[in-house]
């Protein structure tokens, strides 16, 4: 077993993969994560939403896709990636969070690795019931330039309302009403949970029960991370 100190010395280069349903956790325990291993989270949401906020090309393209619950085109996400991964700060690993989120971005993936000359060492699948999913949802509050996710009964901030940091204030997504939850999941069924097999043969896919409480999660990523 690795103490985390030695851990991170000899593994500071980990690129892992988180991947799960819309609101399975994936934000909360990649922070929890980069704050561990000192590397980037890369949430294409989070990119997505920048560029929205800032009214570029790609995010007028984007909004409407992102409203109404659905993906964003295969080419738009590989095309942001492609430019993202080759950053200097992904040198030293990364996590992915929502990115591939289709079998083609999967494959756009494979061959960008390759040509980077980078492999992910982790995919870790978080299971959470759909209905759970749809319960959790409309209680998440989002801090949108940080991307700092908060949940108002299961991770609430100090102040009602505000981002613990900044103090700014906390929004409901548009995309976290009941009916494009419930189509978002349908299209994580789908497209995106195909990728499971996708990476079974890497030997690198870890499932583990998102339904447990949020420090539970984290411990169990801990102990994937560890045995890798
Ligand atoms: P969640 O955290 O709830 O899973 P995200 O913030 O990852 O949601 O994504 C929000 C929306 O942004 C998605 O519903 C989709 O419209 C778009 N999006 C994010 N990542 C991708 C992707 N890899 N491919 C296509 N669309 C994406
Ligand atoms: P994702 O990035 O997969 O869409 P988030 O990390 O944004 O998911 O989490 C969705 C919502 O659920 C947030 O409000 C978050 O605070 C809350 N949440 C995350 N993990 C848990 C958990 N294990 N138990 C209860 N609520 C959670």
């Amino acid at each position: 077993m690795y103490c985390w100190d030695s851990y991170l010395n000899e593994r500071s280069t980990m690129k892992i993969l988180l991947l799960g349903p819309p609101g399975g956790g994936k934000g909360t325990q990649a922070k929890f994560l980069i704050e561990k291993l000192n590397i980037p989270q890369i949430s294409t949401g989070d990119m997505l939403r920048e560029h929205v906020t800032k009214q570029t090309s790609l995010g007028i393209k984007a909004k409407e896709y992102m409203n109404s619950g659905a993906l964003v085109p295969d080419e738009v996400i590989l095309g942001m990636m492609h430019e993202r991964l080759e950053n200097e700060d992904c040198k030293n690993g990364y996590i992915l969070d929502g990115f591939p989120r289709t079998i083609p971005q999967a494959v756009g993936l494979d061959k960008l690795l390759e040509k980077l000359k980078q492999a992910l060492d982790a995919v870790i699948v978080i299971d959470v019931k759909d209905d759970n999913i749809v319960d959790r949802m409309g209680g998440r509050r989002v801090h949108m330039a940080s991307g700092r996710v908060y949940h108002i009964i299961y991770n609430p901030p100090k102040i009602e309302g505000k981002d613990d940091e900044t103090q700014e204030d906390l929004l409901i997504r548009e995309d976290d009403k009941e009916e494009t939850v419930r189509k978002r999941l349908e299209i994580y069924h789908n497209e995106t949970s195909p990728l499971i097999s996708h990476y079974k043969n890497q030997n690198i896919v870890s499932r583990i029960n998102g339904e447990l409480n949020i420090s539970d999660v984290s411990q169990e990523i801990e102990k994937i991370i560890n045995l890798n």
